[in-house]
């Protein structure tokens, strides 16, 4: 058994403060990719910061053509939300795909993208829909945030804190789920932007699948 401390801190300055502090630290929101890897010994870290119960975190707004979902929503809240349900129900479809039950209940839109398995949902929505991912330190466009295999632009100790999406004309998302995981083998998330084919380029279909990273593959005009 190793050793490691958990902490629960109250606030995103809290949380980045801590991780300064860890020798080896590293970040929980839902706890479902970050867990198992413990388990496995793949992962030691010296502190466990939990963003969890960080209340700037958590929950959903829409503000004119903007929606935004704080980092440590859950896939369920996302899902039960009438914020995007009205806004963007292509998401909320995508977030009733993922897993099952335990998982959607657990499992943040935050540590989703931080963690960006390439057979995970919601990267290849971010990149369709032109999103913008908000940290601690700066604001990324989601087209510069996935950079590979679980590899994002993320520096060291930088938290997400949300990730605001343009409301688009229209947006679909569908995958082919792995039988066990659910995880997508395959999965194409396509969005046209109001703009049509005004500046900023309309958002393509990107998709989601066991490939490197996310990749936009086609312009739908
Ligand atoms: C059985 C199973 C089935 C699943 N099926 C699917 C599926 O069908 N589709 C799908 O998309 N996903 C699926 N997942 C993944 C799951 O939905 C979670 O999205 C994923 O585990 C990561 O989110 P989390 O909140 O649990 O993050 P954690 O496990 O807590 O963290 C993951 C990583 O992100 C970092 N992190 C977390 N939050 C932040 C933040 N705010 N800022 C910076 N770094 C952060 C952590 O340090 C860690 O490195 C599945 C998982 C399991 C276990």
């Amino acid at each position: 058994m190793y050793q490691t401390t958990y902490h629960r801190p109250s606030s995103v300055d809290e949380a980045a403060a801590l991780f300064a502090k860890g020798k080896e630290a590293k970040y929980l929101a839902g706890g479902h990719t970050l867990i198992p890897v413990m388990k496995q010994r793949l992962a030691a870290p010296s502190d466990v910061i939990d963003l969890g119960k960080i209340k700037e975190l958590v929950g959903v707004e829409a503000s004119g053509d903007t929606l935004t979902i704080k980092a440590a929503t859950s896939h369920y809240d996302v899902t039960q939300s009438d914020a995007v349900k009205k806004a963007i129900p292509a998401l909320v479809h995508l977030a009733s795909l993922i897993g099952d039950p335990a998982v959607r209940h657990r499992g943040t839109i935050g540590g989703s993208i931080a963690n960006n398995d390439p057979a995970a949902d919601y990267p290849a929505a971010l990149l369709a829909l032109g999103a913008t991912i908000t940290t601690n330190k700066r604001a990324i466009a989601a087209d510069d945030f996935f950079k590979g295999l679980f590899t994002t632009a993320l520096a060291d100790g930088e938290i997400i804190t949300a990730v605001s999406f343009p409301v688009p004309a229209k947006a679909g998302y569908a995958k082919f789920p792995h039988p066990a995981s659910r995880f997508a083998l395959t999965g194409v998330f396509v969005a046209k932007t109001k703009a049509g084919d005004a500046s900023p380029k309309p958002k393509p279909a990107t998709s989601a699948s066991p490939r490197p990273a996310p990749r936009k593959v086609a312009s739908c005009g």
